[in-house]
Order: structure tokens, then C-alpha cells, then sequence
């Protein structure tokens, strides 16, 4: 059944998420700072609010894709805000990825305020949100999650209850930190293996046959060749940008220390990243860093 959405937040994301909703039929209220970004919503066939209480009036959900916490924070909690505006009872979904203190706070807040809320932050890119085949990480009580899981099939291929509010950012940057360490393992073995003369499909053959098996290895491979798909095939496109990796990276160094968790090697794949990123990288693909990895040998 066709359901009022507003939707803030019609970015590289968003917008088109906030499309394949409107092509399930529903009917989507758009809100975003930037006119192109409302243009392009109204030709696909979306609606546009002037604000966002006008959006979220007589809206059954509120979905959010915002950059980072302080927008999450000001579109839900200022004067003008979500928490103020919305009918009890409304199904609010935010899809930013955030810190996990102020996605707590929001969330207690929305609480406190009647709202049913989860975190659904995602995987998959601008590519896996035009197609509609994100994974969305969730947290949120049970019931919430439930009332969400319709919605998240249309963007989505795939939806993980992670816990409860907050699991899924916390999902999240634990599978990105993870993710960009062993990238960096990965390109620092393919650069010691030409240090020492060894071939860089002799190393693949072995590695991903071996211990040293990895995602970042077999379906991201850094250097050209053994992974036809990999960005590195394509002079390091994205993929995912390595300043996205960079923000991610950010977000956990802020949770190992807000939360008291020992994470060294998070903290150092940071510093590389901000290193890597500073030399005008920030739109490579984040398996580029073994160039720079290269040049500081
Ligand atoms: P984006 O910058 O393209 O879009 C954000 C949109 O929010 C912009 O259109 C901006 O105008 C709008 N906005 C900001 N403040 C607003 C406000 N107060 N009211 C209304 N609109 C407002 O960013 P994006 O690439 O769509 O990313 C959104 C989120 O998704 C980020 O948290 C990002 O980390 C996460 N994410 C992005 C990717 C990716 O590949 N782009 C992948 C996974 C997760």
C-alpha cells in the first residue's frame, strides 16, 4: 500500500533511493538544500516541500540521508526539526552514516517524543542505490525495524538487524575500519612483492588461495590484473572514494575513543588515509593508496 514519505536529503544517495521509492508507488515528499537536487526529484516524478514541516505533516515516515551528525542532529531536533513536527507515531529512518553517540542521542530523543526510529546506515554506493540493491545495517527495537523492512526492500537487497539503536552505525564503521586495514595489509604485501622481484599474480595465486585470503585481495585487488573488476583495472575510479573511507575511518577513531577500545591500527590506517587523501587523492578509489604506499618506500 502506498505510503506519504518525506525524504531529506536528496544527494548522491538519496536521490536516488528516494526514486525507486516513488517508483514502488509511494508517494515522496522531498526536502533538500540544493534546487538541482529538488528538480531532479520532481522529473522523476517525486513531490518537493518548501520545509521540513511541511514535509513531515500527515507523513507516515521520515527517511533522512544527510552527510554527517550535526545535520542528523539539526534536521531532527532544531525548532524546526523532524521531533517537532511529525504526528506521534511516525516510522523516522535514518540512513546517514554517523557517529554513534549522537545517533543514540536522536534516538532517544525521537523516543522520548513518541517516534519510532531506527539507524539504517548502508553499503553498496551510488551504484547500489540507483539499482536498489543496498545493504542496509539496522538498529532499532524489533518492532521498528519490522515497520522499516518494506521500505529498506525497495532500496535494498539486503537488511541485517544489528541491535538496537545505534548497532548499525556501529556495524558499519567496524566493517569499514576493518576494511580499510586490510586494504592497506594488502597493497603493502603487493609492494614488498615487487621489492623482492616476486610477481604480482605469483602473490595473488598464492594469497588468495592461502592465509592471507582477504575481500580486499580477491574481489578489490589493488594492482591491475588479477581481479578484472577491481578499480585498479580502471586507473582507480571509484568504487569508494577514498575520502568516504577517510570519514568512515573518522567516525570510528571518534567511537574507539568515546567508547575506550584499543584500536592501533585503526588509528594508524587513519593517519594514512588523511596522508594519502592530502595529496589530492580524495576521489580515487581508496585501493589507490598503494601508489602512495609506493612512493613513501
Ligand atoms: P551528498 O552530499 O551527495 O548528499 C547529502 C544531501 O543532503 C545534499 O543534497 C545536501 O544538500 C542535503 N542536505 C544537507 N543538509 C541538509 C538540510 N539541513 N536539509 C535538507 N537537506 C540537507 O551525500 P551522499 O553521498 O548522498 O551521502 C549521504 C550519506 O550516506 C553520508 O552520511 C555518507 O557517508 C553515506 N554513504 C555514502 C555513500 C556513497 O558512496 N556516496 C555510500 C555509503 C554511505
Amino acid at each position: 500500500n502506498s505510503l506519504r514519505i518525506a525524504f531529506v536529503g536528496l544527494g548522491n544517495m538519496g536521490g536516488p533511493m528516494a526514486i525507486n521509492l516513488v517508483k514502488a508507488g509511494h508517494e515522496v515528499y522531498g526536502v533538500d538544500l540544493s534546487e538541482t537536487a529538488l528538480q531532479r526529484h520532481k522529473e522523476a516524478g517525486g513531490k518537493c516541500a518548501e520545509s521540513i514541516p511541511e514535509a513531515v505533516k500527515d507523513a507516515d515516515v521520515v527517511i533522512t540521508m544527510l552527510p554527517a551528525g550535526k545535520h542528523v542532529r539539526a534536521v531532527y531536533t532544531g525548532d524546526e526539526g523532524v521531533l517537532t513536527h511529525a504526528e506521534r507515531g511516525t516510522l523516522l529512518i535514518d540512513s546517514s552514516t554517523i557517529d554513534v553517540d549522537t545517533a543514540r542521542d536522536v534516538a532517544g530523543e525521537a523516543v522520548a517524543s513518541g517516534m519510532h526510529i531506527v539507524d539504517a546506515p548502508v553499503s553498496g554506493g551510488a551504484v547500489g542505490a540507483q539499482a536498489g540493491t543496498l545493504t542496509f545495517m539496522v538498529g532499532g527495537p524489533a518492532e521498528a525495524v519490522e515497520r522499516a523492512r518494506p521500505l529498506l526492500d525497495v532500496m535494498g537487497k539486503s537488511v541485517v538487524h544489528a541491535g538496537d539503536a545505534g548497532a548499525g552505525q556501529a556495524a558499519k564503521i567496524c566493517n569499514n575500519m576493518l576494511l580499510a586495514i586490510s586494504m592497506i595489509g594488502t597493497c603493502e604485501a603487493f609492494v614488498l612483492a615487487e621489492k623482492l622481484g616476486l610477481d604480482a599474480a605469483k602473490l595473488f595465486e598464492v594469497a588468495s588461495t592461502s592465509s592471507g585470503q582477504c575481500w580486499s585481495l580477491t574481489s578489490y585487488c589493488p594492482v591491475p590484473g588479477p581481479v578484472p573488476t577491481s578499480p585498479a583495472n580502471n586507473d582507480y575510479k571509484p568504487g569508494f572514494a577514498a575520502e568516504m573511507m577517510l570519514k568512515d575511518l573518522g567516525l570510528a577513531r571518534q567511537a574507539a575513543e568515546s567508547f575506550g577500545a584499543a584500536t592501533p591500527m585503526g588509528h594508524r590506517a587513519a593517519e594514512l588515509y588523511e596522508q594519502f587523501c592530502n595529496q589530492d587523492a580524495e576521489k580515487r578509489d581508496f585501493s589507490a593508496i598503494i601508489h602512495f604506499l609506493r612512493q613513501t618506500g
